[in-house]
């Protein structure tokens, strides 16, 4: 009992008091400091007599049995079929580090392409599934139209011949053809189309090759899908430049596009970025603007998306790695991760699951499974109140094999975004503004070591 009370119940200053925060059943409460000491005898020491009633019945409504520990098991169960047409890309974004500038020729073979979507339906038919979830990276996948209208017809068949329903999603800059425009209306169940905010952002940061502007056809793309059947949903990259206009930006996409989805990150920094002289935002800049342009969006009835944050539903991963999920690359390759191979062997990880070749899939499928729960190998979240949220985000950029075990500026706005979300689901807006105004007690909050209840006040 002590042992599962110290992983999963969370203590986090917030201004004068203290969030308590079960990670695993959702539960939390705000306390004076008091309080939380009472609370922890109690859970430490469930038959001490000297403790108040009201504190008991807190600490039993804390520990309640929520859905059970997320951890993934049971047979093989991919979210979805990513598929990589190619990795060649009709803009030059300056941040841009999937490969566009480094493989631009490579395209997947139409063959290998059908080979996986055949195998992908047979086994959501064997696992008694309805749809048939496919999602497109790139590059801009939408480079290679011939490919896509193969995947997509072809999904369309195997849908009509086995009940399966196929489902599209795409991230895609937007820089599209009128057709293309109709092809993603008709089709795509959710588009993810990338607009940094404001022209004189997104021509910063969104440039088309000789450096001219993308921005009006990508706004014409977003005007275009507003309103249609389909998910639309902004991706929105804030740099040191942009972060102090999210507000605005927020409400700007709100009024001028009307998307369902919202979601901002942050730049990652990467040799192209420096050679660009482009900055990732501060992240207590970041997560305050972030707080603030998401109750811009509910407010518009926009929904803020942004996976580490996932308050009720308890999650050992936020991206496709770990959730069984099966991409396949242009040159054949399966993985679970979008980014190129060389990537994580540069981290010393192997996220490679295995290729397609002729008319067979070849499928390490114990591997697929090892990359499910890497969390337990995460120091820097052990102590976290984040880490069934967060867990970790990317596992090869942030919390990849020997990275440090400090927080870095990816954990502080992430930690105080997700604390905020609580916050706001209590209705507590005033304590929200209090705690944006005041810095220190955001770098508490930001830079604890551990907010485990068992190391409350030591
Ligand atoms: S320590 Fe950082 S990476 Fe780990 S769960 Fe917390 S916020 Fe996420
Ligand atoms: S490991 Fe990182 S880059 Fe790869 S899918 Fe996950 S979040 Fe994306």
């Amino acid at each position: 009992m002590v042992k599962k009370i110290k992983q999963h119940v969370f203590t986090i200053p917030v201004t004068d008091g203290v969030m308590v925060y079960n990670s695993l059943n959702g539960r939390y409460a705000l306390l004076n400091r008091d309080g939380v000491k009472l609370l922890k005898d109690t859970l430490i020491e469930p038959d001490n007599n000297s403790v108040p009633e009201d504190i008991k019945d807190l600490a039993d409504f804390i520990t309640a049995p929520g859905t059970g520990h997320p951890e993934k098991t049971g047979p093989l169960d991919p979210q979805f079929l990513g598929i990589i047409p190619s990795r060649k890309c009709n803009m030059a974004c300056a941040y841009c580090d999937f490969g566009a500038h480094r493989n631009p020729q490579e395209k997947l073979d139409a063959g290998l392409m059908v080979t996986a979507i055949d195998w992908f339906a047979e086994h959501r038919i064997k696992q008694k599934q309805k749809t048939l979830p496919i999602q497109f990276f790139g590059g801009e996948p939408f480079v290679e139209q011939e490919l896509m209208d193969i995947a997509v017809h072809h999904a369309r068949f195997l849908g009509s011949r086995t009940g399966l329903i196929p489902r599209f999603e795409a991230l895609s800059n937007g820089y599209y053809t009128e057709s293309q425009r109709q092809f993603v209306k008709d089709y795509f169940d959710h588009i993810i189309i990338s607009m940094d905010g404001f022209r004189k952002f997104h021509d910063v940061t969104r440039a088309l090759r000789n450096n001219k502007s993308s921005f009006s056809k990508v706004a014409e793309t977003l005007h275009y899908l507003s309103g249609e059947s389909l998910i639309l949903s902004i991706r929105c990259c804030i740099t040191s430049e942009s972060v102090n206009e999210m507000e605005a930006i927020a409400e700007w996409f709100c009024s001028e596009f009307n998307p369902d989805k919202v979601n901002f990150e942050t730049l990652t920094e990467n040799s192209l970025t420096r050679n660009a002289g482009i900055n990732p935002p501060d992240p207590y800049h970041f997560a305050i603007h972030t707080v603030r342009s998401w109750k811009i969006l509910r407010q518009h009835g926009v929904e803020p998306a942004y996976a580490p944050v996932s308050l009720n539903k308890p999650q050992t991963t936020s991206c496709p790695v770990g959730r069984d999920v099966v991409i396949i690359h242009p040159d054949g390759m399966l993985s679970s991760c979008y980014l190129q191979k060389d990537e994580w062997i540069s981290k010393e990880m192997d996220l490679s699951v295995g290729l397609v070749r002729d008319k067979s899939v070849l499928l390490d499928e114990k591997k697929l499974i090892m990359l499910r729960n890497q969390l337990g190998n995460k120091h820097r979240c052990l102590n976290c109140f984040c880490r069934f949220g967060c867990a970790g985000g990317c596992h090869v950029n942030n919390t990849y094999p020997g990275s440090s075990a400090d927080y870095e500026d990816y954990c502080i706005h992430t930690r105080i975004i997700t604390l905020c979300s609580l916050l706001n689901e209590m209705g507590e807006n005033d304590l929200i503004d209090e705690l944006l105004n005041n810095h220190s007690s955001l770098e508490k909050l930001a830079l604890q070591q551990s907010d485990k209840i068992a190391d409350f006040d030591n």
